[in-house]
């Protein structure tokens, strides 16, 4: 697809891959309500083959389905197409491996959800013009100033400069900016961010918010937005 105008509405058809009726149902009714087109497969492998053959504009993809995992039936999908995907999850460990490999998701949805927010998601990663748009301009609005999330490629952005972040910094980083203000204690974020979360290595959590705030102080000209609250855990204070 391309990544000139945002597409309308009506124009936008997007596949349903979800075994789970009601949540279909659900589904289909939000992006139909938003004005796009919405079609539903209950199996992950009749969906493989309408993809193949016919043109979506994004796909929505559970992972637990009956016939096959999403995992995989994402990675046979990128063999052939860069059509954005968003991922259902039901667990914690499934958000980990969406985030935690490069399975080629554009975003994820954690159950339970809300399907307006959904659709809101469909729109965003559309009106940025999906995965093979990469280059100038994507990214989500509504951070805290400055930076920019590129899900697609796993940047961030500040003042239109890529951070080099570690994963686990990164995914630190855009959680402190999607929750702004919010304190998140280390076991918060170890169990957010960590694929196999241990009490005992907590302090490996102090040791990447210590060289996140490196990188973070040294963009922001010596400003430092990560706040310490003894006994509590970390927060991120926008600036301005
Ligand atoms: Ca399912």
């Amino acid at each position: 697809m391309s990544a000139t105008d945002s597409p309308e509405p009506r124009q936008i058809h997007v596949l349903v891959i979800e075994d789970e009726a009601a949540i279909a149902d659900t589904i289909l009714y939000a992006l139909r309500t938003e004005g796009m087109q919405a079609t539903h497969e209950v199996l992950g492998r009749p969906a493989l083959e309408r993809l193949r053959a016919e043109s979506f504009s994004l796909v929505i993809l559970d992972v637990g389905l009956p016939d096959a995992n999403g995992f995989d039936l994402c990675r046979e999908l990128r063999r052939f197409s860069e059509i954005p995907v968003i991922f259902l999850t039901a667990r914690a460990d499934e958000v980990d491996r969406v985030v935690g490999l490069e399975i080629g998701a554009d975003d994820y949805v954690t159950k339970p959800f809300s399907p307006r927010e959904l659709a809101a998601r469909v729109r965003v990663i559309l009106r940025r013009g999906g995965r093979a748009a990469g280059g100038a301009a994507p990214g989500l609005t509504g951070h805290p100033a400055r930076f920019r999330i590129d899900e697609t490629s796993r940047r961030i952005y500040c003042a239109d400069k890529a951070l080099d972040l570690t994963r686990y910094e990164y995914h630190l980083l855009r959680n402190f900016l999607e929750h702004p203000e919010q304190i998140f204690s280390r076991d918060e974020l170890m169990q957010r961010i960590w694929t196999a979360p241990d009490h005992s290595l907590e302090r490996t959590v102090d040791s990447h918010i210590k060289t996140l705030r490196a990188k973070v102080r040294g963009v922001l000209d010596g400003i430092d937005p990560i706040e310490t609250h003894r006994g509590l855990g970390y927060s991120w204070k926008p600036h301005s």
